[in-house]
Parts: structure tokens; C-alpha cells; sequence
């Protein structure tokens, strides 16, 4: 009698624990960590995470049958601005669009950016708060879209890439403080980085150099002295937050190398000693050669951008494509990331195939955009790869990415915190 009981309890413990399981059978997967594709998997997902990991295709009723797709985890943009979108008007909608309508854009943006396989996004700088109330939103379910990191409003300098009123008449400038991100000296450098942690941001961008974008003439002076990076760094590392440092030019990045920056984005302009800084400190390289493509591009049409802005872009293409290539050489840390919100939301995997044009392995590719990308945000424990224990975003293709990596810009499935969000058949 107790033998009965017994076997009764052994039979029924797992089939009550495994009623509320998803089970996915992936014809093939890109494992990101040992670097290999291999065979038919499953995976059993459970309270959002992947609980078990099977080299075996599961027999089970119900499961999610992706037998003739290749699995991957799901993929990483280390720079996004989901609230906007170049067009020829982006300049004037500055002066006419409120709050409410950014938002109205980014839950549009982020939808997008989930369907393409990002299930992941860092948002490097916004209005200050369109971007914070999306990320909520969408951890609660009121809508859909990546998970998301942001870094709320980007710190810049008086006139540097990030002062919002950069071209303004003088009757509009102002002088723009602390609270919205321009700062000048180390008392306000640490009260931005306060505000940043008072109104939920989940990290910090600066931009250490001008950019290419901004109404201003340089796109690669630096804007930051040495004791206002520090003052940042040092006081972002109290909240526990990482610095993501916007830069072109070699000055710039390398004062932000120095203070302890986590991420140099762009980095267009690197010299050698800027290489060895980066290796020597483990700085990642954030790349946006897509963003370099799409502004040059551009830059070839009447009006797109205003004149201040248009040699900027024309010259910055080619200059990011060549940049990459030697930081690849020197054997830098590579993070994914596109800069989407210059170029088209939803075209973030085209980054792929511009990488591998110069000279970067598929399999390395795909590793910036899911374990780098992990490692850069602090969330290894919890994101990029398809191991046990992970969150279960998982994303699925035809045919093998590490034969044509260009396959990545036709995602069919796509699974958010085990969750199907996309599905094409
Ligand atoms: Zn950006």
C-alpha cells in the first residue's frame, strides 16, 4: 500500500510540474557559447525562463514545433533611440511634437524592433522620460515591445552633442541645466547623474565628443574636461550605474577611456593609442556602422539635413566601415549596435551583413549581439545565450546565418520572456 503511494506521488509530481511548461523543438540552434551549430534541441521553458536544455528533439504533445528552423537567443541592439526616426522634418518636429506624441512613435518603434528578433534594446538617449514610461509599459504588459535599458536623457556640455537647444534662435536657447543634461563642472556632472538615478534610468549616456547630427560645426571636438568625466563616472558607479560614452573624435575618446567608461559608440576616429587604451581598460566598442551608411546616404540629398550638419555626414560612412576593421584587428571587445532611430527601426539586423564585410566571423557577429551584449549591460546572468536559467527570448530563422548572415534580416519567429510574439508561416 505505501509502494503505491509512493509510486503515485513519484508519477505525479512532474506531469503537474511540467502541465504549465513550454516546449520548443528547434531543428537547429546557433549556440553562442561554444560557438557551434548544432543539432535538433528543446527547449522547455517555465515562468518565463528556460528551465531545462535537451539535445533530443521532445516527443511531448503541444510543443512549439520549429523543426525546420534555426533557433537563436534572442538579439541584443546596445544603441537604439526608440522615440524618433530621421526624415527630412526631424529638425522642425523638435519645435512641434509634445511628449505624448514621441510616445505614440516609440511604442510604434519598439513593436517594430521586436518583430525584426531584438528582444533587447539599450536606448541611448531621449527626451527624458518618453522612454523610462515605455519601458514600464511594457514590463507590464500594457504594451509590447523589447525589454529595455535607458539611459533617460544623455549628458553633454554647453553646445555639445546633446544640448537640446543646440540652433535655436538665442530668444529660444535658454540655459539648459543639469536636469535635462547639460552640465559644466563636477558639482553639476554629479547632479545630473543623480537625476538620472531619481528618475529611474537604468544607466548613463554622455556624449565626449560632437556628433554628427547636432547643429553645431564640429562632429569630433571633445566636450567633456577630465574632472567632469570623473566627477560622472565616479558618481554613477555609486548608483551602480555603467557609462555609455557617444564619441568620433580620439581626444574625447580617450578622456572617457581614462574616467572608466564602459562603452565608446562610434568611435569613427580612433588612433592607435585609442585602440591600446580601449584593449588595456576592456572598453567595448558599440560599432553603428549602419548609422554611418544611412547618413551618408543622405547626405547626398537637397535639404535631408540642414547644411551645418550635411559634410559631417558625408564624411562619417566610410570612416566607421574602416574604424571597425581595425578595432577588429586589434581585437577590441565588440558590442552590437546600431544607432537605430537615425536609420530605420526595424532594419537593425542589416548591421550584421556590414560587420562581416569587414572581416568579422559570422559566428562573432552573432556574439556581439547576444553574450557581449549581455556582458556589456551586467545581465549575463539573465540574458544571451539559450542556456538554463536564462530569460527565454528566443528568435528563429530558414536556413543557417552562419553560412549567410544576411538570413538574420528575416526573422519568422520570436519569443519574448517564453512568450510568442512573432510568428510567420
Ligand atoms: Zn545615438
Amino acid at each position: 500500500m505505501k509502494k503505491v503511494i509512493l509510486g503515485l506521488a513519484l508519477t505525479l509530481a512532474p506531469l503537474s510540474a511540467y502541465a504549465t511548461d513550454t516546449i520548443v523543438n528547434c531543428g537547429a540552434t546557433v549556440d553562442v557559447v561554444n560557438q557551434e551549430l548544432t543539432g535538433p534541441r528543446s527547449f522547455t521553458i517555465n515562468g518565463g525562463r528556460i528551465s531545462a536544455v535537451d539535445n533530443v528533439a521532445s516527443t511531448a504533445a503541444n510543443v512549439i514545433d520549429l523543426s525546420t528552423y534555426t533557433c537563436l537567443p534572442g538579439l541584443i541592439d546596445m544603441h537604439v533611440h526608440l522615440t524618433s526616426q530621421s526624415n527630412p522634418r526631424s529638425y522642425i518636429e523638435g519645435f512641434t511634437l509634445n511628449p505624448a506624441d514621441y510616445a505614440f512613435r516609440a511604442a510604434n518603434y519598439a513593436n517594430i524592433t521586436l518583430e525584426a528578433g531584438f528582444t533587447t534594446v539599450r536606448n541611448l538617449g531621449d527626451d527624458g522620460t518618453v522612454t523610462r514610461a515605455l519601458r514600464s509599459a511594457i514590463a507590464q504588459g500594457f504594451a509590447t515591445g523589447p525589454r529595455i535599458f535607458t539611459a533617460g536623457k544623455s549628458l553633454a556640455t554647453t553646445g555639445g552633442h546633446a544640448d537640446p537647444t543646440n540652433g535655436h534662435s538665442f530668444d529660444l536657447m535658454g540655459d539648459p541645466s543639469a536636469v535635462s543634461g547639460v552640465v559644466n563642472g563636477v558639482a553639476e556632472a554629479r547632479k545630473a547623474v543623480r537625476q538620472r538615478y531619481k528618475e529611474g534610468a537604468d544607466l548613463i549616456k554622455i556624449t565626449a565628443t560632437g556628433g554628427v547630427l547636432s547643429t553645431a560645426k564640429s562632429g569630433q571636438n571633445p566636450q567633456f574636461m577630465s574632472d567632469e568625466l570623473e566627477a560622472i563616472i565616479s558618481t554613477a558607479k555609486d548608483y551602480g550605474f555603467k557609462v555609455a560614452a557617444h564619441a568620433h573624435g580620439a581626444e574625447g575618446m580617450k578622456r572617457a577611456i581614462k574616467a572608466g567608461v564602459s562603452s565608446i559608440e562610434h568611435g569613427t576616429l580612433m588612433d592607435d593609442e585609442t585602440r591600446r587604451l580601449m584593449k588595456r581598460y576592456g572598453t567595448y566598442l558599440v560599432p553603428t556602422i549602419l548609422a554611418g551608411e544611412f547618413v551618408a546616404e543622405k547626405a547626398k540629398i537637397d535639404g535631408y539635413f540642414p547644411e551645418i550638419v550635411r559634410p559631417k555626414a558625408a564624411a562619417i560612412g566610410p570612416q566607421l566601415k574602416a574604424n571597425f576593421a581595425k578595432a577588429l584587428e586589434t581585437g577590441i571587445k565588440i558590442a552590437f549596435g546600431t544607432d537605430s532611430g537615425v536609420s530605420a527601426h526595424g532594419d537593425n539586423a542589416r548591421e550584421f551583413k556590414l560587420m562581416v564585410d569587414q572581416g568579422m566571423s559570422e559566428i562573432d557577429a552573432i556574439r556581439a549581439a547576444t553574450v557581449n551584449a549581455a556582458d556589456l549591460l551586467g545581465e549575463s546572468d539573465n540574458l544571451g545565450a539559450l542556456s538554463v536559467g536564462k530569460f527565454a527570448d528566443l528568435v528563429a530563422v530558414k536556413g543557417n546565418p552562419l553560412d549567410d548572415i544576411s538570413i538574420l534580416e528575416t526573422i519568422d519567429f520570436v519569443m519574448k520572456d517564453g512568450k510568442i510574439v512573432k510568428k510567420s508561416r
